[in-house]
């Protein structure tokens, strides 16, 4: 299965998991944006507030210019509505799940195999649905992620690993000499060795000996490779949902979180019911357009 770690959402769909390394730069830098008028309106990383700055639609209201003040009056109010305070939150980079500090990871509660194919104004408001999980509460809560991955394949009838693959039959034969080949084992006749060879030779066309290089190669051609009506098992699963489903799909993942990780340090703003699209009027304009 695709890991929902950000930098780790491959476009593959195999089912199987993949180790990804943790985070390198914290996912939290806690910038501040205010108003002309003084209000906090959102929380931000320090590119972000250097693009306001170096714009010059922004003064640094401190030295180390981690609080800056829009210079213009926004179209929206940023986040300030009833409901909006998870937005504007000083946020630790700590594990949500246990608290912890080290190998930490952007984990996307909603699966970004599904999101991905979402329409944008779901994914521009993904911030509340991407948290930090440790390495270890990332990995217990995969397994949890995946059965119920597992009953969406069943119910849209689209397999995990998606549906449209060309089989190439004569890279598995390729496969099957390499190994023998590399294996060096003396039981196999001579005869059946120069076969072999001969397979492989032509494949890759090469005249002398083959060293162990062409062999490795031989065993990374793809057994299966994708056809031109491939489809995605995300891709499949959102389009045929409704707008009511996907929302209620989208909620799903967040209650399915909150109940199988039981976070111990998830803000007690952040919630199963925050809107799921993005509200124009609450945004910034020029903040989207950055991200
Ligand atoms: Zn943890």
């Amino acid at each position: 299965m695709s890991s929902d770690r950000e930098g780790s959402e491959s476009d593959s769909t195999s089912a199987h998991s993949v180790t990804m390394p943790s985070r390198q730069s914290p996912l939290y830098e806690n910038y501040s944006v205010y108003s002309p008028r003084g209000a906090l309106m959102f929380r931000c990383s320090r590119k972000k507030v250097e693009w306001y700055l170096n714009r010059k639609l922004a003064i640094s209201l401190n030295e180390s210019r981690t609080v800056i003040q829009l210079t213009f009056e926004p179209k929206g109010n940023g986040r300030v509505g009833e409901g909006e305070e998870y937005y504007l939150e000083d946020r630790e980079n700590i594990c949500v799940g246990c608290g912890g500090q080290v190998r930490l990871t952007s984990h996307h509660i909603v699966p970004f195999q599904y999101r991905k194919f979402m329409p944008l104004e779901i994914k521009s408001h993904a911030s509340h649905d991407i948290v930090l999980l440790c390495n270890r509460c990332h990995d217990a809560y995969e397994s949890k992620a995946l059965s119920v991955k597992k009953e969406y394949a069943k119910k849209y009838d689209i397999p995990l690993e998606g549906r449209g693959y060309i089989p190439h039959p004569q890279h598995r034969r390729l496969h099957a000499a390499a190994k023998a080949l590399l294996l060096k084992d003396n039981k196999i006749p001579a005869w059946r060795l120069k076969e072999l060879e001969s397979q492989i030779r032509e494949f890759f066309g090469v005249d002398g000996s083959i060293d162990d290089e062409v062999l490795k190669q031989a065993l990374g051609l793809p057994l299966l490779s994708r056809s031109d009506d491939f489809e995605e098992h995300g891709e499949v699963v959102v389009r045929k949902m409704s707008e009511n489903e996907l929302e209620e799909f989208i909620r799903m993942w967040r209650k399915h979180f909150v109940e199988h990780v039981k976070p111990q340090s998830l803000s007690a703003m952040w919630r199963v019911e925050d809107p799921v699209r993005n509200r124009a009027s609450a945004t910034v304009t020029l903040v989207s357009t950055m991200t």
